[in-house]
């Protein structure tokens, strides 16, 4: 079999959408297994290792199954795994709307041009800032969206701070700026874009309030 023709998978399941422009609509993940980054808030870490490998031919006809609009690649990095650029394809052709979240360490150039990438840029507390193919950003089209993920006052300064240098609001229609949760308030994230004026959609990660035991049996 060719590398393409399987993936390493961690699960597939349907849920909503829980951030981008899409959140709240109904949605089958398809987590992939392994990132070679290392986030320190990653909440996915369970993605990094194990999963069960399939063939590409199964994702697509479990992904399908689940009869969602939507269905989204994610991980762990996608990216990573050579079967995910065919995968994509075939859901498109399914009639699919497909998203895929990614790092903006691998490289999206390959990816299908009716995939919607939501591409994250790792801001300074994240620890891999440093990791960001900043040649991604060339690719980038009106379908994609950009997301960062900010712990503090120094994620929020570094972001201002790169929509500026690399015109960030003129490449993509949306730029997703989201807090990670415990770390930084959303509401101190209001307050600076209002204070500066910046153009992004601040965003909370809906699936995590959904899901939180507080939230449960009411
Ligand atoms: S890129 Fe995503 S999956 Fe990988 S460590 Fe960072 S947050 Fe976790």
């Amino acid at each position: 079999m060719a590398k393409e023709d399987t993936l390493v998978v961690h699960e597939i399941y349907a849920s909503i959408q829980g951030e981008s422009t899409f959140a709240g609509v109904p949605c089958t993940f398809v987590r992939t297994t392994g990132c070679n980054l290392r986030c320190s808030w990653c909440d996915t870490t369970q993605a990094f290792y194990g999963g069960t490998r399939m063939t590409r031919h199964e994702v697509l006809a479990k992904a399908l199954a689940h009869d969602t609009p939507l269905v989204e690649l994610t991980g762990g990095e996608p990216l990573l795994q050579p079967g995910t650029l065919p995968l994509m394809r075939e859901l498109c052709d399914a009639g699919r709307t497909v998203l895929v979240e990614t790092s903006g360490e691998a490289d999206i150039s390959k990816v299908d041009p009716r995939v919607h990438r939501i591409m994250d840029l790792k801001a300074p507390l994240s620890g891999e800032s440093h990791r960001n193919r900043l040649s991604n950003l060339e690719c980038l089209t009106e379908r994609d969206e950009l997301k960062f993920v900010l712990a503090g006052r120094e994620d929020y300064e570094w972001m201002r701070t790169m929509i500026a240098t690399h015109a960030l609001a003129s490449r993509v229609p949306t730029l997703l700026a989201s807090t990670v949760f415990g770390k930084l308030a959303a509401r101190a994230l209001v307050a600076w874009v209002l204070e500066d004026k910046l153009p992004v959609r601040v965003q909370l990660q809906m699936h995590k309030y959904i899901w939180a035991p507080e939230t449960q049996g009411v």
